[in-house]
């Protein structure tokens, strides 16, 4: 076990020449070759339980790529790169693309305009409406008993507080019955209701293991465990969350979903908001609580201001390279395009993006008569159920029956290490025909996984694998991905990873340009037991308007 982890970890840049296809292959190779007994089951990753992974001598090469189209497409994607600058547009100018928002058209358009400069049609293809709202400021200061600017932004799709408002704050009180929830309601009209439990500490809890003294952490983790089960209880007596502060009248609802960082929270969000709602910092939101909570009459001067125009139709951006021999096969590039707003969706999706917009413009330079169609999927509402892509594949029966292959990503600006056929019976065969042409600096810290039930919807490629097409997911190297910038207000340019990036979007380009070498159209047979279980295939269907969804 250990082994696996300390070889899964190995940078293998870090054991490498830097010069492109250099020596020192032959050291990154010995070290990162596991013995059969060592080959672990990887649980999670790309498609759920997997067989084991595949022996990496069987695709990793010794030699650098003689492909010259390959090696073209190195210089093109790691030496002429454009994919920073690309990022820099995106994630700073545009910023983040919560679904439909005047954000979320601003970066459609400027997708549309870059592929249009390059010469590959584009367009933004409607799958649905959604509630068309604009982000406005969102300021929070606590006025009484002192002064602070309190850290605070409204959550996605929130009603506006009208201006500036001064408000007290109290707690969600601690009742036994709802008959006295109902009671306590007359007493919130006008007024800012904390509505999640306090943290204990905004520390991170491993500074609590590494320098507390005995018995520190266990008591933090037990007194967050018991914030949290009490206060259940107490959210439980109001019934519906989206529903009771309407009717009491409330001025605002605060509250915090820490990330376990200091100063990083989850910044989420729903369509279903009646009242502004705001999420504080996990320090502010206990020093409010704290102030409510022992009758120190805390006072905050909060705006929000938002505006919402209804439901608007929703888009795709889809990017096309037609195919010259076999126009009606495919290869499809997918990420979805759209995020949360809590800051500028960076590494998510912005690197999925923006890997998929850089592949597209190294094939469109190197490869720019593919055999088969190539189709880019920037899909929208992904963060609501996967909405685009499966509206995709409900729309487009005749394009999905004939994916020929095509890979996804979406988890973070890692570089890709795993990946893997999914539930595909020749997939395995046609990723190792791909990664044996690739150079070892892109392959040599890859983990192909084996076969494997379809994704189960965590992202898009699983709209794919459950209609039977060969789309595949891949994996990256975390970065704290989780903590760190997954839906947070830290989710900025500067995370991404210009190295991993290049990495990225190079490594897309030629696998689809390897998989575009390929004679026959890939079978479409699929697994249908996984050891004792039986594997079943079953598409839910695409979300297409505001009022069906519950995010
Ligand atoms: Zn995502």
């Amino acid at each position: 076990m250990r082994v696996e982890r300390i070889c899964f970890n190995l940078n293998p840049g870090a054991l490498m020449s830097r010069t492109p296809f250099g020596s020192g292959l032959l050291l990154a190779v010995t070290a990162l070759a596991l013995p059969a007994a060592l080959v672990a089951q990887r649980p999670g990753g790309p498609g759920g339980q997997q067989q084991p992974r595949i022996d990496t001598t069987l695709y990793v090469r010794t030699t650098p790529p003689s492909n010259p189209v390959i090696q073209k497409m190195w210089a093109e994607g790691m030496e002429r790169s454009q994919v920073m600058t690309l990022a820099q547009v995106l994630l700073d100018s545009i910023g983040p693309r919560l679904t439909n928002t005047d954000r979320f058209d601003a970066g459609q358009e400027w997708l549309v305009h870059m592929y249009g400069k390059w010469g590959v049609p584009a367009q933004r293809q409607q799958y649905g409406t959604w509630e068309k709202w604009e982000r406005g400021i969102s300021h929070v200061d606590l006025v009484f008993p002192r002064i602070r600017s309190l850290e605070g932004m409204m959550l996605g799709w929130s009603p506006s507080t009208m201006g500036p408002v001064e408000a007290d704050v109290v707690t969600l009180p601690d009742l036994e019955t709802p008959e006295q929830f109902a009671e306590w309601m007359k007493t919130a009209r006008g007024k800012v209701v904390l509505t999640s439990p306090p943290n204990p500490s905004c520390r991170m809890p491993s500074q609590y293991t590494e320098f507390g003294t005995e018995g520190a952490a266990e008591r933090i983790q037990r007194e967050r465990a018991e914030a949290s089960s009490a206060w259940r209880a107490r959210t439980l007596l109001g019934g519906n969350p989206n529903e009771w502060p309407k009717t009491a009248g409330v001025t605002a609802i605060f509250t915090t979903n820490w990330s376990q960082y200091p100063g990083v929270n989850k910044v989420f969000g729903t369509p279903k908001q009646q009242v502004p709602t705001f999420d504080i910092s996990c320090e502010d939101y206990n020093l409010l609580f704290r102030l409510a909570s022992n009758n120190q009459s805390p006072r905050v001067r909060v705006q929000g201001a938002s505006r919402s125009m209804g439901e608007q139709p929703v888009h795709n951006v889809i990017a096309t390279i037609k195919g010259s021999e076999k126009p009606n096969e495919y290869i499809v590039l997918s990420a979805h395009y759209d995020s949360w707003d809590g800051a500028s969706g960076a590494t998510d999706n912005g690197t999925g993006t923006l890997t998929m917009l850089e592949a597209a413009r190294i094939l469109k330079t190197i490869y720019p008569n593919p055999k088969r169609t190539i189709i880019v999927g920037h899909w929208g509402g992904e963060e609501q159920g996967l909405n685009g892509s499966r509206a995709f594949v409900e729309d487009n029966p005749e394009i999905v029956a004939r994916v020929h292959a095509g890979f996804n990503q979406d988890n973070g600006t890692g570089r890709i290490v795993n990946g893997g056929p999914g539930p595909f019976v020749g997939g395995q065969e046609a990723w190792l025909r791909y990664l044996r042409e690739l150079p070892a600096e892109l392959t040599g810290g890859f983990r192909l996984g084996g076969l494997s039930g379809p994704a189960g919807g965590g992202t898009d490629h699983a709209a794919f694998q459950c209609a039977k097409s060969p789309v595949y997911g891949t994996g990256g190297v975390s970065w704290d991905y989780s903590r760190s910038t997954w839906h947070t207000n830290r989710d900025t340019y500067d995370k991404v990873v210009p190295e991993d990036l290049k990495h990225n979007a190079t490594m897309i380009a030629m696998l689809v340009y390897m998989a575009d070498q390929d004679s026959e159209l890939l079978s479409r047979e699929v697994i249908t037991k996984l050891g004792e279980r039986d594997v079943t295939y079953s598409c839910p269907k695409a979300t297409r308007r505001t009022q069906d969804s519950s995010r």
